[in-house]
């Protein structure tokens, strides 16, 4: 489904969003060593997620795709810009009504068999969530009924974390987030460390989920595969920055910005050859020190002079897809120098 079969308003808006983390030493530690700046984790950042819409998070370890999750749940304070959840600002809300608007936004945490406190049941962990949230007995719903909403039959009601496979534990954190029957989910890498197979159930059970109940991902992930097949609308990170956004088919068929065609490569296309794209060089520098101009020039293939100078600004490079980068037109097109 294309990002133009959402017509309406967006359920979650992001706008100009930043969140840093404090800068080493200051205050006391300062007087013995040098001033660290701060590290700028998500920069100035725009998204959007329309009511049922993937969007796909993608992007190297280090690009600032957990902080934004977190930010945008009010799970980090944003050092600036705006996160408007069904119209509402979330920024300045007083903590009654956040509360209240957060019951609608869920976290699948990353590691899910860690986030389930291993003294608990299934049946209590599921509770653990209404107690938290200080929900009324006749508004809660059944440990049965939300382990069926993800396939697990009611006899894993009684056992522990431990006696849980990562694929069981993992549908459990989805029941977790499900009691609050929320409209908007941050899926934290939901496959990772799982079996292909396992893998395949968690992403059935995530599109079955947003087909019956409406709900919205934000689905964070470096698993190009699944993004290809299950987001609408994919999101590159790099840096702290969107790189490139659009549509999910355009961006895995024809990625603007050098960094996603190297990402893109990735993707298994049965049948057909590689995608010539290429590589990127190195690791990803530190975010406490991005490189001058666009921040992705110390490892770009096609990197000139005025990249180490200007940061690029997003453009559009087709419908509903944007790119931040100099000379996206003419990488696209392949009249690009190579240095
Ligand atoms: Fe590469 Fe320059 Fe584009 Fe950045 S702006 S991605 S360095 S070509």
């Amino acid at each position: 489904m294309s990002a133009a079969s959402y017509p309406g308003q967006p359920l979650v808006e992001v706008r100009g969003l930043s969140t840093c983390f404090g800068s080493e030493g200051t205050g006391l530690t300062g007087l013995f060593k040098p001033e660290v700046p701060a590290l700028r984790a998500v920069d100035d950042v725009d998204l959007v997620v329309m009511p049922g819409q993937i969007v796909g998070l993608v992007g190297e370890s280090g690009s600032g795709k957990t902080t934004l999750g977190r930010t945008i749940l009010g799970l980090e304070k944003p050092a600036g810009g705006d996160v408007r959840f069904a119209g509402r600002s979330l920024v300045g809300l007083g903590s009654g009504e956040l509360r209240l608007l957060r019951r609608r936004m869920q976290m699948i945490p990353q590691d899910s068999a860690a986030s389930l406190s291993p003294r608990m049941n299934v049946s209590q962990l599921l509770g653990e969530v209404y107690d938290i949230r200080r929900t009324p007995k006749d508004k809660r719903r059944s440990a049965a009924e939300l382990l069926s909403m993800v396939e697990l039959g009611s006899e894993h009601a009684n056992k522990y974390p431990h006696e849980l496979s990562g694929g069981q534990a993992k549908r459990v954190s989805i029941a977790r987030a499900l009691a609050m029957e929320p409209d908007f989910i941050v899926a934290d890498e939901p496959t990772s460390g799982l079996d292909v197979s396992a893998v395949a159930a968690i992403i059935n059970l995530l599109m079955r989920l947003r087909s019956q109940l409406r709900i919205s991902y934000l689905f964070i992930t470096h698993d190009l595969d699944a993004v290809a097949y299950m987001a609408d609308v994919i999101a590159v990170m790099y840096l702290g920055k969107i790189v490139e956004a659009g549509p999910a088919e355009q961006l895995a068929e024809a990625p603007r910005h050098p960094y996603t065609q190297s990402l893109m490569n990735a993707v298994s296309r049965p049948g057909e050859e590689r995608r010539p794209w290429l590589a990127i060089r190195g690791d990803i520098p530190s975010p406490r020190f991005p490189p001058s101009g666009c921040r992705f020039h110390t490892r770009c293939p096609f990197a000139q002079p005025l990249c180490r100078e200007q940061e690029p600004k997003q453009e559009e490079s087709g419908p509903g897809h944007r790119t931040a980068c100099h000379f996206w037109r003419e990488i696209a097109s392949g009249s690009h120098l190579i240095q």
